[in-house]
Protein backbone atom coordinates (compact mmCIF):
# COMPACT_ATOMS: atom_id res chain seq x y z
CA UNK A 1 0.00 0.00 0.00
CA UNK A 2 2.67 2.55 1.16
CA UNK A 3 4.99 1.44 -1.37
CA UNK A 4 2.05 1.99 -4.53
CA UNK A 5 1.85 5.75 -2.92
CA UNK A 6 4.94 6.73 -3.07
CA UNK A 7 4.95 5.37 -6.85
CA UNK A 8 2.11 7.62 -7.63
CA UNK A 9 3.23 10.77 -6.36
CA UNK A 10 5.57 11.82 -9.14
CA UNK A 11 3.13 11.05 -11.15
CA UNK A 12 0.30 13.44 -9.53
CA UNK A 13 2.83 15.76 -9.12
CA UNK A 14 3.69 15.49 -13.29
CA UNK A 15 -0.26 15.74 -13.98
CA UNK A 16 -0.23 18.83 -11.07
CA UNK A 17 2.48 20.20 -13.28
CA UNK A 18 1.04 19.51 -17.05
CA UNK A 19 -2.57 21.13 -15.18
CA UNK A 20 -0.62 24.95 -14.23
CA UNK A 21 1.10 24.95 -17.56
CA UNK A 22 -2.17 23.89 -19.34
CA UNK A 23 -3.96 26.78 -17.52
CA UNK A 24 -1.36 29.23 -18.21
CA UNK A 25 -0.87 28.50 -21.31
CA UNK A 26 -4.57 28.52 -22.01
CA UNK A 27 -6.65 30.81 -19.39
CA UNK A 28 -4.61 33.88 -21.14
CA UNK A 29 -5.05 33.77 -24.70
CA UNK A 30 -8.60 32.63 -24.10
CA UNK A 31 -9.02 35.89 -21.66
CA UNK A 32 -7.64 38.14 -24.46
CA UNK A 33 -9.72 36.47 -27.10
CA UNK A 34 -13.00 36.67 -24.75
CA UNK A 35 -11.97 40.60 -24.04
CA UNK A 36 -11.06 41.04 -28.18
CA UNK A 37 -14.72 39.69 -28.98
CA UNK A 38 -16.07 42.20 -26.05
CA UNK A 39 -14.09 44.75 -28.11
CA UNK A 40 -16.19 44.16 -30.99
CA UNK A 41 -13.66 41.92 -33.14
CA UNK A 42 -15.04 38.53 -34.69
CA UNK A 43 -14.12 35.64 -32.85
CA UNK A 44 -11.58 34.31 -35.57
CA UNK A 45 -9.97 38.10 -36.04
CA UNK A 46 -9.79 37.62 -32.07
CA UNK A 47 -8.20 34.43 -32.81
CA UNK A 48 -5.80 35.91 -35.37
CA UNK A 49 -4.65 38.95 -33.04
CA UNK A 50 -3.61 37.05 -30.27
CA UNK A 51 -1.44 34.58 -32.25
CA UNK A 52 0.12 37.64 -33.74
CA UNK A 53 0.97 38.50 -30.50
CA UNK A 54 -1.30 41.80 -31.22
CA UNK A 55 -3.35 42.04 -28.28
CA UNK A 56 -1.93 44.47 -25.91
CA UNK A 57 -2.00 47.10 -28.94
CA UNK A 58 -5.05 45.98 -29.88
CA UNK A 59 -6.91 46.26 -26.77
CA UNK A 60 -5.44 49.31 -25.64
CA UNK A 61 -6.73 51.67 -28.56
CA UNK A 62 -10.22 51.91 -30.87
CA UNK A 63 -12.25 49.02 -32.37
CA UNK A 64 -10.89 48.91 -35.96
CA UNK A 65 -13.00 47.19 -38.75
CA UNK A 66 -10.02 47.64 -41.02
CA UNK A 67 -8.11 45.31 -38.70
CA UNK A 68 -10.96 42.80 -38.08
CA UNK A 69 -11.82 42.70 -41.49
CA UNK A 70 -7.89 41.75 -42.70
CA UNK A 71 -6.04 39.98 -40.15
CA UNK A 72 -7.20 36.88 -41.56
CA UNK A 73 -6.25 37.61 -44.79
CA UNK A 74 -3.44 35.79 -46.72
CA UNK A 75 -2.00 39.10 -47.45
CA UNK A 76 -2.30 40.84 -44.12
CA UNK A 77 1.47 42.20 -43.61
CA UNK A 78 2.08 42.95 -40.21
CA UNK A 79 4.65 45.59 -41.17
CA UNK A 80 1.86 47.78 -42.10
CA UNK A 81 -0.16 46.99 -38.82
CA UNK A 82 0.68 50.76 -37.93
CA UNK A 83 -1.39 52.16 -40.85
CA UNK A 84 -3.93 49.76 -41.12
CA UNK A 85 -5.15 50.84 -37.51
CA UNK A 86 -5.34 54.44 -39.68
CA UNK A 87 -6.83 53.19 -42.77
CA UNK A 88 -10.67 53.58 -42.78
CA UNK A 89 -12.08 49.92 -44.20
CA UNK A 90 -13.93 50.20 -47.80
CA UNK A 91 -15.58 47.30 -48.88
CA UNK A 92 -14.82 46.88 -52.06
CA UNK A 93 -12.34 44.51 -54.43
CA UNK A 94 -9.32 43.82 -53.81
CA UNK A 95 -9.14 46.46 -50.49
CA UNK A 96 -6.23 45.43 -48.73
CA UNK A 97 -3.98 44.33 -52.23
CA UNK A 98 -4.54 48.08 -53.09
CA UNK A 99 -3.75 49.30 -50.01
CA UNK A 100 -0.36 47.00 -49.69
CA UNK A 101 0.48 48.48 -52.90
CA UNK A 102 -0.30 52.42 -52.06
CA UNK A 103 1.64 51.46 -49.30
CA UNK A 104 4.30 50.24 -50.76
CA UNK A 105 4.68 53.60 -52.87
CA UNK A 106 4.69 55.03 -49.80
CA UNK A 107 1.39 56.83 -49.83
CA UNK A 108 0.68 57.72 -46.53
CA UNK A 109 -2.91 57.15 -44.95
CA UNK A 110 -4.41 60.20 -45.54
CA UNK A 111 -4.15 59.31 -49.25
CA UNK A 112 -4.94 56.26 -49.25
CA UNK A 113 -8.24 56.90 -47.42
CA UNK A 114 -8.62 59.88 -49.83
CA UNK A 115 -8.11 57.54 -52.47
CA UNK A 116 -10.62 54.95 -51.35
CA UNK A 117 -12.96 56.72 -50.86
CA UNK A 118 -12.91 58.31 -54.03
CA UNK A 119 -11.78 56.73 -56.69
CA UNK A 120 -13.25 54.01 -59.23
CA UNK A 121 -11.62 50.50 -59.31
CA UNK A 122 -10.20 51.08 -62.56
CA UNK A 123 -8.12 54.15 -61.74
CA UNK A 124 -5.71 52.26 -59.54
CA UNK A 125 -3.56 50.86 -62.01
CA UNK A 126 -2.85 54.69 -62.29
CA UNK A 127 -1.75 55.23 -58.73
CA UNK A 128 0.55 52.04 -59.06
CA UNK A 129 2.73 53.64 -61.49
CA UNK A 130 4.48 56.03 -59.45
CA UNK A 131 4.19 57.70 -56.15
CA UNK A 132 1.62 60.82 -57.14
CA UNK A 133 2.85 63.20 -53.71
CA UNK A 134 -0.26 65.91 -54.04
CA UNK A 135 -3.10 62.70 -55.21
CA UNK A 136 -4.81 64.01 -52.11
CA UNK A 137 -5.61 67.69 -53.64
CA UNK A 138 -6.43 66.46 -56.67
CA UNK A 139 -9.19 64.02 -55.20
CA UNK A 140 -10.76 66.72 -52.73
CA UNK A 141 -11.34 69.33 -55.20
CA UNK A 142 -15.32 68.61 -55.69
CA UNK A 143 -15.55 68.64 -59.37
CA UNK A 144 -12.42 66.22 -60.04
CA UNK A 145 -12.92 63.81 -63.00
CA UNK A 146 -10.91 60.75 -63.09
CA UNK A 147 -10.60 60.71 -66.90
CA UNK A 148 -9.09 64.20 -67.20
CA UNK A 149 -6.84 63.67 -64.85
CA UNK A 150 -3.19 63.40 -66.89
CA UNK A 151 -4.48 66.72 -68.18
CA UNK A 152 -4.48 68.36 -64.89
CA UNK A 153 -1.36 67.45 -64.04
CA UNK A 154 -0.16 68.44 -67.33
CA UNK A 155 -2.30 71.63 -67.32
CA UNK A 156 -1.31 72.59 -63.31
CA UNK A 157 -1.45 76.28 -62.90
CA UNK A 158 -0.36 76.33 -59.11
CA UNK A 159 -4.01 76.49 -58.44
CA UNK A 160 -5.99 72.67 -57.95
CA UNK A 161 -9.20 74.25 -57.86
CA UNK A 162 -8.45 76.02 -60.87
CA UNK A 163 -6.20 73.72 -62.74
CA UNK A 164 -9.47 71.50 -62.35
CA UNK A 165 -12.06 73.45 -63.69
CA UNK A 166 -10.15 75.31 -66.51
CA UNK A 167 -9.47 71.48 -67.89
CA UNK A 168 -13.16 70.44 -67.04
CA UNK A 169 -13.58 73.91 -69.42
CA UNK A 170 -11.35 72.47 -71.98
CA UNK A 171 -8.96 75.43 -71.73
CA UNK A 172 -5.56 73.42 -71.80
CA UNK A 173 -7.04 72.25 -75.36
CA UNK A 174 -6.89 74.82 -78.95
CA UNK A 175 -10.18 76.23 -79.66
CA UNK A 176 -12.40 74.41 -81.93
CA UNK A 177 -10.38 71.27 -80.89
CA UNK A 178 -11.89 68.26 -79.65
CA UNK A 179 -15.27 70.41 -79.89
CA UNK A 180 -19.07 68.55 -78.25
CA UNK A 181 -22.14 69.62 -80.86
CA UNK A 182 -25.48 69.55 -79.50
CA UNK A 183 -28.49 68.66 -81.09
CA UNK A 184 -30.82 70.13 -78.44
CA UNK A 185 -32.23 73.31 -77.08
CA UNK A 186 -32.05 73.82 -73.31
CA UNK A 187 -32.03 77.56 -71.55
CA UNK A 188 -28.43 76.37 -69.82
CA UNK A 189 -26.90 74.71 -72.98
CA UNK A 190 -23.66 76.10 -72.96
CA UNK A 191 -22.47 77.04 -76.40
CA UNK A 192 -18.66 78.42 -76.92
CA UNK A 193 -15.39 77.46 -78.59
CA UNK A 194 -15.72 73.79 -77.71
CA UNK A 195 -19.16 73.15 -78.11
CA UNK A 196 -21.22 73.75 -80.82
CA UNK A 197 -24.89 73.31 -82.01
CA UNK A 198 -25.01 70.49 -85.49
CA UNK A 199 -26.91 70.64 -88.14
CA UNK A 200 -30.00 69.49 -86.61
CA UNK A 201 -30.64 72.06 -83.85
CA UNK A 202 -32.85 74.05 -83.50
CA UNK A 203 -34.80 76.68 -81.20
CA UNK A 204 -38.47 75.92 -80.54
CA UNK A 205 -40.07 79.06 -79.73
CA UNK A 206 -38.24 81.72 -81.09
CA UNK A 207 -40.66 84.89 -80.19
CA UNK A 208 -40.21 88.03 -81.83
CA UNK A 209 -39.32 90.92 -79.49
CA UNK A 210 -41.99 93.77 -79.34
CA UNK A 211 -41.16 96.94 -81.21
CA UNK A 212 -40.48 99.06 -78.07
CA UNK A 213 -37.73 97.00 -76.53
CA UNK A 214 -36.23 96.11 -80.75
CA UNK A 215 -34.20 98.33 -82.86
CA UNK A 216 -36.13 98.48 -86.14
CA UNK A 217 -35.40 95.36 -87.71
CA UNK A 218 -37.12 92.25 -86.33
CA UNK A 219 -35.47 90.27 -83.25
CA UNK A 220 -36.65 87.31 -82.31
CA UNK A 221 -35.21 84.98 -78.74
CA UNK A 222 -36.63 81.75 -77.33
CA UNK A 223 -39.78 82.60 -75.60
CA UNK A 224 -38.87 82.60 -72.07
CA UNK A 225 -35.75 84.92 -72.54
CA UNK A 226 -38.25 87.10 -75.31
CA UNK A 227 -40.32 87.57 -72.36
CA UNK A 228 -37.65 88.25 -69.46
CA UNK A 229 -35.66 90.62 -71.89
CA UNK A 230 -39.34 92.61 -72.61
CA UNK A 231 -39.85 92.63 -68.65
CA UNK A 232 -36.36 93.67 -68.29
CA UNK A 233 -36.59 96.33 -71.24
CA UNK A 234 -39.93 97.77 -69.29
CA UNK A 235 -38.60 97.95 -65.90
CA UNK A 236 -35.38 99.66 -66.65
CA UNK A 237 -37.55 102.45 -68.88
CA UNK A 238 -39.45 102.72 -65.80
CA UNK A 239 -36.43 103.48 -64.14
CA UNK A 240 -35.06 106.05 -66.60
CA UNK A 241 -33.21 103.61 -69.41
CA UNK A 242 -33.32 103.00 -72.47
CA UNK A 243 -32.21 99.52 -74.16
CA UNK A 244 -33.46 97.75 -76.48
CA UNK A 245 -32.56 94.55 -78.58
CA UNK A 246 -29.58 94.99 -80.88
CA UNK A 247 -29.17 91.77 -82.43
CA UNK A 248 -30.22 88.27 -80.93
CA UNK A 249 -30.68 84.64 -82.71
CA UNK A 250 -28.96 84.07 -85.53
CA UNK A 251 -29.22 80.97 -87.67
CA UNK A 252 -25.99 79.35 -88.99
CA UNK A 253 -25.62 81.01 -92.34
CA UNK A 254 -26.35 84.35 -90.60
CA UNK A 255 -23.12 83.37 -88.95
CA UNK A 256 -21.63 81.82 -91.69
CA UNK A 257 -22.09 85.65 -94.01
CA UNK A 258 -20.76 87.66 -91.10
CA UNK A 259 -18.03 85.58 -90.56
CA UNK A 260 -17.14 85.65 -94.35
CA UNK A 261 -17.58 89.41 -94.55
CA UNK A 262 -14.94 90.41 -91.90
CA UNK A 263 -12.73 87.68 -92.85
CA UNK A 264 -12.40 89.53 -96.37
CA UNK A 265 -12.03 92.82 -94.99
CA UNK A 266 -9.67 91.95 -92.07
CA UNK A 267 -8.10 88.27 -92.65
CA UNK A 268 -8.35 85.28 -90.50
CA UNK A 269 -6.10 86.98 -87.39
CA UNK A 270 -9.44 89.13 -86.82
CA UNK A 271 -11.69 86.77 -87.43
CA UNK A 272 -10.65 84.05 -85.04
CA UNK A 273 -10.15 87.34 -82.22
CA UNK A 274 -13.71 88.69 -82.82
CA UNK A 275 -15.40 86.37 -84.52
CA UNK A 276 -17.04 83.16 -83.94
CA UNK A 277 -17.13 80.43 -86.18
CA UNK A 278 -20.75 79.23 -87.47
CA UNK A 279 -21.53 76.57 -85.50
CA UNK A 280 -20.30 78.30 -82.54
CA UNK A 281 -21.96 81.70 -82.14
CA UNK A 282 -23.93 81.71 -78.54
CA UNK A 283 -26.66 83.78 -81.03
CA UNK A 284 -27.39 80.40 -82.46
CA UNK A 285 -29.25 79.70 -79.03
CA UNK A 286 -31.97 82.42 -79.50
CA UNK A 287 -30.66 82.74 -75.66
CA UNK A 288 -28.19 85.51 -76.44
CA UNK A 289 -28.58 89.73 -76.69
CA UNK A 290 -27.05 92.29 -78.06
CA UNK A 291 -28.14 95.00 -76.19
CA UNK A 292 -28.41 98.78 -77.32
CA UNK A 293 -28.27 102.13 -75.47
CA UNK A 294 -31.21 104.26 -77.06
CA UNK A 295 -28.79 107.28 -75.97
CA UNK A 296 -25.49 106.17 -76.99
CA UNK A 297 -23.80 104.07 -79.99
CA UNK A 298 -20.68 102.88 -77.61
CA UNK A 299 -22.37 100.64 -74.96
CA UNK A 300 -19.89 100.77 -72.71
CA UNK A 301 -20.28 104.57 -71.80
CA UNK A 302 -23.82 104.93 -71.68
CA UNK A 303 -25.73 104.73 -68.34
CA UNK A 304 -28.05 101.69 -69.53
CA UNK A 305 -24.59 99.77 -69.33
CA UNK A 306 -24.26 100.11 -65.65
CA UNK A 307 -27.87 99.28 -65.12
CA UNK A 308 -27.61 96.31 -67.05
CA UNK A 309 -24.31 95.28 -65.38
CA UNK A 310 -26.39 95.72 -61.92
CA UNK A 311 -29.36 94.57 -62.80
CA UNK A 312 -29.89 92.15 -65.52
CA UNK A 313 -29.58 89.03 -63.22
CA UNK A 314 -32.86 89.88 -61.61
CA UNK A 315 -34.37 88.66 -64.93
CA UNK A 316 -32.41 85.78 -65.93
CA UNK A 317 -29.54 87.36 -67.82
CA UNK A 318 -25.81 87.56 -67.11
CA UNK A 319 -22.86 89.77 -68.61
CA UNK A 320 -21.27 86.81 -70.64
CA UNK A 321 -18.16 88.13 -71.68
CA UNK A 322 -16.63 90.53 -69.67
CA UNK A 323 -13.14 91.70 -69.16
CA UNK A 324 -12.23 89.97 -66.50
CA UNK A 325 -12.57 86.61 -67.90
CA UNK A 326 -11.37 86.59 -71.36
CA UNK A 327 -8.99 83.91 -70.56
CA UNK A 328 -11.77 81.78 -70.18
CA UNK A 329 -14.61 82.38 -72.43
CA UNK A 330 -12.26 82.77 -75.30
CA UNK A 331 -13.98 86.11 -76.31
CA UNK A 332 -13.04 89.43 -76.43
CA UNK A 333 -14.64 92.01 -73.93
CA UNK A 334 -18.41 92.20 -75.16
CA UNK A 335 -20.09 94.83 -72.61
CA UNK A 336 -23.24 94.46 -75.02
CA UNK A 337 -23.64 90.68 -75.35
CA UNK A 338 -26.26 89.59 -72.29
CA UNK A 339 -27.31 85.76 -71.89
CA UNK A 340 -30.64 84.49 -70.51
CA UNK A 341 -29.98 81.75 -67.94
CA UNK A 342 -32.70 81.96 -65.70
CA UNK A 343 -32.72 84.28 -62.86
CA UNK A 344 -31.68 81.90 -59.98
CA UNK A 345 -28.17 80.82 -62.24
CA UNK A 346 -28.19 84.23 -63.11
CA UNK A 347 -27.90 85.71 -59.38
CA UNK A 348 -25.83 82.94 -58.28
CA UNK A 349 -22.91 83.86 -61.28
CA UNK A 350 -23.88 87.85 -60.51
CA UNK A 351 -23.01 86.85 -56.83
CA UNK A 352 -20.26 84.57 -57.65
CA UNK A 353 -18.66 86.54 -60.00
CA UNK A 354 -18.11 83.53 -62.04
CA UNK A 355 -18.47 82.99 -66.33
CA UNK A 356 -20.88 80.78 -67.43
CA UNK A 357 -18.01 78.33 -68.74
CA UNK A 358 -17.24 77.98 -64.77
CA UNK A 359 -20.56 77.92 -63.59
CA UNK A 360 -21.21 74.95 -65.84
CA UNK A 361 -18.34 73.41 -65.12
CA UNK A 362 -19.18 73.58 -61.59
CA UNK A 363 -22.67 72.71 -61.41
CA UNK A 364 -24.33 71.21 -65.02
CA UNK A 365 -21.50 69.56 -66.12
CA UNK A 366 -21.89 66.22 -64.73
ZN1 LIG B 1 -23.38 89.05 -79.09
Amino acid sequence: MKKKLRLKLPFRILLSAIAVILIVTLYFPIRSIIKLVGHNYSFSSSVEIVSLDLYDEVIARDYSETLNKIVKDKDFNIDNYESYMNINYQDRPNFLQNVNKLLELKYNVEDINNINSIVSDSFYPKLFQEYIQDISKYLTVKYFKEANFDRYRKYFNGNYEKTILYVNIGLDKDYYTDTTLTDDFSVTMLVNKYHGISDKFSVPDLTKISDECSIAEPNYMSKEAAEAFETMCRDAKSQGYDILANSTYRDMDTQQKTWDTYLNLYGIKYNEKYVTRPGYSEHHTGLSVDIKSKHSNIFKDSKEYDWCLDNSYKYGFIHRYPESKVNITGISSESWHFRYVGVEIATYIYEHNLSYEEYYAMFLDK
